[in-house]
């Protein structure tokens, strides 16, 4: 197939040629062609003078390359292959497992990691989380994500006892 796409680092190939990352919105996009479920977009690319959202369908984890021109008018869409190391669940897409990141484990890195995920997931949303964690191992991450994070870090000393400061 001609679209492949790394759901962790969010890159959309078409034909071995990346397409520009320009956003991680998650929106209601459509409906599955195999299983009818909702698809929601997982991130959105530049695709010459068109755009292409990389989605998912929320029940079945079919992945779509949907493609619209430059006015969002819908052009068409195509199923995609995942990267050969991506993992099907939902979750996984979008948190990076904290094992991951081990080798270099900083400070920031390590009170993270000793969070229980499911403290976590009650203040932050999984992108949230995903960008601490790329954050404080030091790897590229999504500004616009910390930042909102960062917002919430008070809430998360208040109910946990934790002081973040990433
Ligand atoms: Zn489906």
């Amino acid at each position: 197939m001609s679209y492949i796409y790394d759901p962790k680092k969010n890159i959309l190939f078409h034909k071995k040629t990346e397409l520009p990352l320009k956003g991680l919105e998650q929106n209601f996009i459509g409906a599955c062609s195999k299983c009818n479920a909702d698809v929601v977009s997982i991130s959105y690319h530049i695709y010459d003078d068109q755009n292409a959202v990389a989605a998912k369908c929320t029940n079945c984890e079919q992945l779509y390359a949907i493609i619209y021109d430059a006015f969002w008018i819908w052009i068409g869409e195509h199923l995609i292959d995942c990267d050969p190391h991506c993992t099907p669940a939902l979750e996984e897409v979008s948190i990076t497992p904290a094992s991951e990141y081990q080798e270099e484990a900083s400070e920031d890195l390590q009170v993270l990691q000793a969070i229980p995920q499911k403290k976590l997931s009650t203040v932050f949303t999984p992108a949230e989380i995903d960008s601490m964690f790329a954050k404080a191992a030091g790897k590229k991450y999504v500004r616009q994500y910390l930042y909102r994070a960062r917002k919430k870090f008070d809430d998360f000393q208040e109910l946990f006892d934790v002081y973040l400061n990433i």
